[in-house]
């Protein structure tokens, strides 16, 4: 193991958005990210091979996309440098790490956090694969805030079929729910947090259950939408209806929210929702508020366009939708 003190990655994947807000390449955007995102960076694929993801080692995509997003790769230091400048002018409110899967990532993972670490004091996520307990401590003694250990699917079955051993990847639900319950022992309860990706192929009722799960466990979760990309063995599936997918981002919320729970939703045959376990005011209210329909995550991320195109159907708001979008998204609870 190398020593934090002595090593740093030399380079760094940023996203795109977060490259232009950092002044690391000109660009415009029409929203701009308030978190910057950093993926660790190694010559070739991700040693996992999840079905969705454009990293995974058997995927023919290109190496510097992660979902819909290209990561450009820049020297660590000039990537440090522009973080702390950019903290001192109060342009970014987190920085979230994302690790890819190989043998010495957990070095450089922590080697960034160090870094950036040394240089500004704003919050720190690490969205990483799942660690043992004493690797736990240290990122949380190294001063990362918040942790994040991917599910990604509803249930074990779809795990094991995008994530796990059906496509040879190193993976196991259980040991997923382990290192969460770790993190929850280390970070503290709604400080750990979990993605999971809609559409595919799980039931609402799944997706629900297991949202449900992750909140009684004190894991946080946040929703993606299924984007398939060219050269990943998923690239062929549809992404998921935005009708399924309000649905679910709506009864995350009133779960996350502790407004209902799952026991309390009822599911038509085809296990699509069709009561929140709400009053009509209290379901009125949180759709009109559009909260639901943010990008869902750690404190201050937005991630915009993570999951769609600019021009829309914008599955994750990456800010407050306009009166007009309200309309349409209502529309979607009165069929
Ligand atoms: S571990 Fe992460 S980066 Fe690697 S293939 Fe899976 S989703 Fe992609």
């Amino acid at each position: 193991m190398t020593s934090p003190d002595t090593y740093t990655p030399k380079m760094i994947r940023v996203s795109i958005g977060s490259a232009i807000v950092l002044g690391l390449v000109q660009g415009n955007l029409d929203v701009l990210p308030t978190t910057i995102y950093l993926l660790t960076y190694k010559d070739g694929k991700c040693s996992a091979n999840c079905g969705f993801c454009p990293q995974a080692k058997t995927s023919k995509s290109r190496a510097d996309m992660l979902s819909r997003v290209t990561w450009p790769s820049f020297p660590a230091p000039q990537v440090f440098d522009a973080i702390e400048n950019a903290a001192k002018q109060d342009k970014i409110k987190r920085v979230c790490i994302q690790a890819l899967n190989y043998p010495t990532v957990f070095d450089d993972v922590l080697n960034v956090v160090a870094r950036i670490r040394s240089k500004c004091q704003t919050p720190i996520s690490v969205s990483c694969q799942p660690v043992n307990l004493e690797r736990m401590k240290r990122l949380a003694e190294a001063g990362v805030e918040r942790i994040g250990i991917p599910l990604d699917a509803a249930t074990e079955e779809i795990f094991d079929k995008v994530k796990g051993k059906l496509v040879s990847g190193p993976y196991v639900w259980s040991r997923q729910f382990e290192a969460l319950e770790n993190a929850v022992q280390v970070f503290g309860r709604g400080i750990v947090s979990t993605h999971l990706i809609v559409g595919l192929g799980e039931t609402e009722k799944e997706m629900t259950s297991i949202i449900q799960h992750c909140k009684d466990m004190g894991v946080y979760p946040g929703l993606f939408a299924f984007t398939p990309i060219a050269g990943t063995t998923l690239e062929s599936l549809a992404p998921p209806s935005l009708e399924h997918y309000r649905r679910i981002q709506l009864a995350r919320y009133l779960i996350v929210q502790g407004k209902t729970r799952y026991e309390s939703m009822r599911f038509d045959k085809d296990e699509r929702i069709v009561d929140f376990g709400v009053s009509k005011e209290v379901l009125q209210e949180a759709i009109r508020s559009s909260v639901p329909f943010l990008t869902s995550g750690c404190p201050n991320c937005n991630r915009p366009y993570y999951n769609e195109k600019p021009g829309g159907p914008l599955f994750n708001y990456p800010r407050a939708p306009t009166e007009k979008e309200v309309e349409e998204i209502e529309k979607v609870f009165k069929q």
